[in-house]
């Protein structure tokens, strides 16, 4: 198999398993309970919580363990609305967010909220003045993700910070860094948002924890749970030590050498450029930077039979973040790309793992599909 789908998840090496699997047999104390199996997993958590934290750049006391990326986004959001619930209810985002933001944002305008969606210029490229300019006086929250999840594209959350300083110091900021950690330089002291969503299973991890940062902005944090008061009170419910563990464990094995893997994945990333361009109709749709996240089209062919076909042949890549019933995504549609092109829109993304003979044999793939199936669009 080959495997070019790393935005959507990725595989979880040996050492972090053989790291959960200690915990779910041998070491499984609840870490509320007060005998040593119990003690120790709590001085275990706090030390994998410590080791996640070193990696984001904050302090472990502002590092809460949630279940993904997705429960970070929904905390985060109704957090910082709810902290701000005097100052307005108007909320800044993007049309290019991820459904757990998107979606969160409109459960806020059915409860009264106006919501803001800022789209992308045709290259998927929003800029912190275009963010700036949206802010209001009332403006609860900014809530712009690090890196877009189907585009690669960068976005300035740090400018944004700084400008938010200056137009609406009241306002929070929130930023879904689940694409940005590990894969973009940045930590959460510099960066100046007051929400950092991240999630284990896109950095090695396994699926099912993630993580939020929660800066000293926030005062009182509205908790997400309500229960046996782990996580500082704030999200309750027995920790899931396993997954946490293994979030830990990937978060060091990622973090050994980062920048050597950074560079390759960002080389990988040129090489398929080239090789894919080369292929007739296919173009590149984006201005995306981040070193993992390549959006290309193979105008006329419909993205979802080309996944389908290299799927069949072994090969993983995906259709940007999955084309619903045949219409391009959220994502894709923003960008207002001619029909033949938004139609083809396909998304390969790489980790440490890949090499130039995956590309090379997906790049035969999809030359032969251009070759032997008929253009639809
Ligand atoms: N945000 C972004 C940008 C993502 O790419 C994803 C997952 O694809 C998520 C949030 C959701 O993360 P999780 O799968 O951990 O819920």
């Amino acid at each position: 198999m080959i495997y070019l789908d790393h935005a959507a998840t990725t595989p979880v090496p040996r050492e972090v398993a053989d790291a959960m699997y200690a915990v779910l047999t041998e070491r499984f104390g609840n870490p509320s309970s007060q005998y040593p199996l119990g003690l120790d997993m709590k001085k275990q958590v706090e030390a994998w919580r410590k080791t996640v934290a070193d990696a984001l750049g904050c302090g472990p006391k502002q590092l809460y363990f949630t279940s993904c990326g997705t429960e970070g986004d929904n905390w985060a959001i109704q957090a910082a609305c709810w902290q701000n619930r005097h100052l307005g209810r108007h909320i800044v985002t993007t049309a290019v967010e991820h459904s757990a933001v998107l979606e969160t944002c409109k459960w806020l305008e059915r409860q009264g909220y106006e919501v803001t969606y800022l789209t992308p210029d045709g290259r998927g490229n929003i800029t912190a003045e275009q963010v700036l300019a949206a802010v209001r006086p009332d403006t609860a929250l900014v809530s712009v993700m690090m890196v877009n999840n189907e585009l690669g594209n960068i976005y300035p959350i740090a400018d944004i910070a700084r400008g938010l300083a200056v137009k609406n110091p009241k306002t929070l900021l929130h930023t879904d860094a689940v694409q940005g950690f590990l894969k973009i330089p940045f930590t959460a002291g510099a960066l100046g948002a007051d929400f950092i969503t991240i999630s284990g299973h896109k950095v090695g991890g396994p699926k099912g924890v993630g993580a939020l940062y929660i800066g000293p902005r926030v005062r009182n944090p509205r908790p997400l749970l309500a229960g046996g008061g782990q996580e500082g009170g704030l999200r309750s419910g027995t920790e899931a030590t396993a997954q946490i563990a293994g979030f830990a464990r990937a978060v060091e094995l990622r973090t050994e050498g980062l920048a050597d893997k950074l560079t390759h994945m960002a080389d990988i990333k040129a090489y398929a450029a080239e090789q894919l361009t080369a292929i007739p109709d296919c173009q590149l749709i984006s201005d995306g930077t981040a070193p993992h996240i390549l959006a290309v089209s193979l105008a006329g062919w419909p993205s979802q039979n080309i996944v389908n076909d290299l799927g069949g042949r072994g090969i993983c890549i995906s259709a940007g973040s999955a084309c619903h019933q045949g219409k391009p995504s959220h994502v894709v549609a923003a960008l207002k790309l001619p029909k033949r092109v938004a139609g083809g829109v396909i998304r390969l993304s790489f980790g440490p793992e890949t090499t130039r003979a995956d590309i090379d044999a997906c790049v035969r793939a999809l030359r032969e599909h251009h070759d032997t199936r008929m253009p639809m669009l």
